[in-house]
């Protein structure tokens, strides 16, 4: 069973799926910069081997008298031997997500925040050796700019290796169920919902703002990895399409939570998973790691 928080008038439950250990190198910081933040990053985004656990999880929020599911994680026996960790995977991930207390069949909408195998994959499972959607009665949400990124039936197609096959097994199935909803750059699932552009991970990545009862939170999948990321937005872990885009989100959403004091919730952060920013007289960032029923 996942974490239970309280925000504003919304529940939401996290739904773990299982998490990635991944080299901090990877993200590019300086060795000055690592020093400098080594007694906070130790060892919940550092450990003795200089990884961390990229947590792979979805997010069940109940608000407006609807379930909306951000983020339904990789799936079951998906085959991606370019991605050893991803690759066949065998979670309890429908179990957890029954620990929620609320049955599939209950999901009014699934957001993907983009198309990445470990963002829609358990739009689907596997039935009798067919991808049928899991949510039988939710309509899933896609903004329709990374919709035509991944759709490979489309004149000038870029194919990416480690994603291959999830379009075709995770889209495609919810399209001919008739249960996609393909969605411009910005658009309101809902009087406390909405999508909003946050390009640049991928062409059409979106995230989903949550405003209920005069608290903020923006869902903003891979905008940001690592929370090195948040202090230094200008680091480049190579991970993105276009990382010009990426920088311009970055920095927009950072500017955006000082603002509002928002909760910031990246896709892959570990418990208690939520951020809010700080900003000092001297113009420096930081953040405060917070739970949002810390914040409601
Ligand atoms: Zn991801």
């Amino acid at each position: 069973m996942g974490n239970t928080l309280s925000f504003g008038d919304a529940e939401i439950f996290q739904v773990p799926e299982t998490s990635w250990k991944m080299p901090v190198a990877m993200f590019g910081a300086s060795d000055a910069q690592l020093e400098r933040h080594r007694h906070w990053l130790q060892p919940t985004y550092l450990d003795a081997h200089g990884e961390w656990d990229n947590i792979v999880q979805s997010w069940v929020l109940v608000v407006d008298g609807r379930v909306i599911v951000v983020d339904p994680c990789t799936g079951n026996g998906r085959h991606f031997p370019d991605y050893p960790p991803a690759h066949m995977l065998d979670t309890p991930y429908i179990e957890r997500f029954a620990a929620t207390g609320i049955r599939p069949e209950q999901v009014d909408y699934v957001f993907c925040t983009h198309l990445h195998m470990d963002h829609c994959g358990w739009n689907t499972q596997l039935v009798d050796g067919r991808y049928v959607p899991t949510f039988p009665n939710a309509k899933y949400v896609m903004v329709q700019r990374e919709f035509e990124r991944w759709d490979p039936r489309r004149a000038g197609h870029v194919a990416v290796s480690a994603n291959a096959g999830t379009f075709e097994n995770s889209v495609l199935p919810v399209l001919e169920a008739g249960l996609a909803q393909i969605v411009p750059d910005t658009f309101r699932i809902s009087a406390s919902l909405d999508v909003a552009p946050a390009w640049g991970h991928t062409a059409g990545h979106s995230l989903l703002h949550l405003d209920s009862a005069a608290h903020e939170a923006y869902f903003v999948g891979d905008a940001f990895h690592h929370p090195l990321e948040l202090l230094y937005p200008e680091l480049d872990a190579g991970t993105c399409e276009d990382f010009s885009a990426t920088l311009a989100t970055r920095r927009r959403l950072i500017e955006t939570c000082l603002a509002s004091d928002a909760l910031l919730v990246p896709a892959h952060f570990p418990c208690p998973f939520g951020v809010t920013l700080q900003r000092d007289a001297q113009g420096e960032l930081s953040f405060t790691p917070c739970a949002a029923d810390q914040s409601g």
